[in-house]
């Protein structure tokens, strides 16, 4: 008899976009005249840039001829997107990686759902809450949470909350924790957080043999100085930090597929007895085992975001993703309502006024503006009480949401 990984069924059913789903059918079935706008999931509307077609394009005719054709790549990656991401996302930071300490992938979604499994499943998982639901699912499959309690929290992982209270840095954890996963730029808060708050967690890590797990999948939406753009910016980041980085929203590859993790040789964990083995060693086990290597293809797209042109390509939309930005957040204000977020990210949280659930507020903005948002609730249980919008529309769709929203909303 085949025994499944019960882990599952502690998971309840991927809840959230689907009853997002229903609820919009549903609307629609009865107004099937109302025009309604999506600001709602976080994907980008915008096409590749112009580079990234030209190298895809140049990159297929390779494929068509023996001399230049590419069968099974480096499981890691290509030197030459390595060599390239060093050189432009480390180096002007003074920020020295060795080639053999980048991992490219096909997606931030799988490298962060997977490193889970380079580590023991007694350690102890500290997630901020709300928060991108993949690290929370991918330890509670690998056993590392008890049963979901009423609270709407896993018995066993270590909920960091991020509210307007303490203004979205999370505190440190009253009891030692093991991983630790951080979102920076946050999704789906759209806060940062400072040097100062980073060198508090790097601190923990060193102190307690911690290992922080760093999600920057949004990094090139930092627009304030002083917002780090890597951990690695931070003194002694390279013993106790992984981070995660994606061409998703850095270039439209949502579709196309690629990222890339950094595991410096440096960083340490440890056996029962206490000897101490790099994980970069052990990463570089699980994805020679079980990862063939992103495409060709696809690695020469992404390379080609770095070029000079590709470059101002790719800063033009992410410019653009942030006027939308800027327009939901001054927007909302304006009409009184508490706001964060849009300014160093492509996501704006709003406080639900008036104290409603975020379903409520859900149900009230398709209602009365034909507008659908994420209510916040569900990306965890602090999301209650907020609601995320999301500036990866076109202009258009997003000027005229602010306009629904100032003119039909009843607050
Ligand atoms: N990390 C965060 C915080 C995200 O929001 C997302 C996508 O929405 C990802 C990772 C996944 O990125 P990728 O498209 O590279 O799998």
């Amino acid at each position: 008899m085949a025994l499944i990984n019960e882990n599952y069924l502690k998971l309840p059913g991927s809840y959230l976009f689907a009853e997002i789903a229903r609820r919009v059918s549903a609307f629609k079935e009865q107004n099937p005249a109302a025009d309604v706008i999506r600001l709602g999931i976080g994907d980008v509307t915008q096409p590749l840039a112009p580079a990234v077609i030209s190298a895809l394009h140049t990159a297929v005719d390779e494929m068509a001829k023996a001399e230049t054709f590419r069968g099974y790549g480096p499981e890691q990656g290509y030197d030459f997107l390595i060599k390239t991401i060093i050189e432009n996302d480390y180096a002007p930071y003074g920020i020295n990686l060795a080639e053999d300490e980048i991992f490219v992938s096909d997606g931030s979604k799988s490298d962060v759902g997977n490193i889970q499994e380079i580590f023991g499943t007694n350690n102890t998982v500290a997630i901020t809450d709300p928060v991108y639901p993949v690290y929370l699912d991918t330890n509670v499959m690998a056993g590392r949470s008890g049963k979901l309690d009423a609270d709407g929290k896993f018995s066993g992982i270590v909920y960091l909350p991020c509210t307007a209270e303490n203004d979205f840095k999370p505190a440190l954890p009253t009891t030692k924790v093991d991983l630790i996963y951080l979102c920076c730029p946050n999704n789906p808060t759209g806060t940062v957080l400072p040097k100062s708050e980073l060198k508090k967690w790097v601190d923990y890590a060193k102190n307690n043999g911690a290992i922080i797990l760093f999600d920057s999948a949004y990094e090139a939406y930092i627009r304030e100085p002083e917002i780090p753009h890597s951990i690695y910016q931070i003194e002694g980041a390279k013993e106790v930090a992984i981070e995660f980085r994606s061409f998703s929203k850095l270039a439209g590859f949502t579709g196309t597929r690629c990222a890339y993790t950094v595991v410096p040789k440096t960083v340490m964990a440890f056996t029962k007895d206490g000897t101490a083995h790099p994980l970069n060693k052990l990463w570089n086990r699980r994805q020679t085992t079980k990862f063939n290597g992103a495409p060709y293809v696809i690695q020469r797209g992404a390379e080609a975001v770095y070029s000079p042109v590709g470059k101002e390509q790719v800063k033009t939309t992410v410019d653009y993703y942030m006027t939308n930005a800027k327009i939901i957040r001054e927007g909302l204000l304006s009409i009184g309502l508490e706001v964060y977020g849009g300014v160093n990210a492509p996501y704006i949280w709003l406080k639900t006024p008036n104290g409603m659930d975020s379903w409520t507020f859900f149900d009230k903005l398709l209602n009365e503006a034909n507008i659908v948002g994420t209510p916040g609730a569900g990306f965890g249980p602090a999301g209650e009480g907020y609601f995320r919008l999301t500036a990866f529309g076109n202009r258009e769709n997003t000027v005229e949401a602010i306009n629904r929203i100032k003119t039909k909303l009843s607050l």
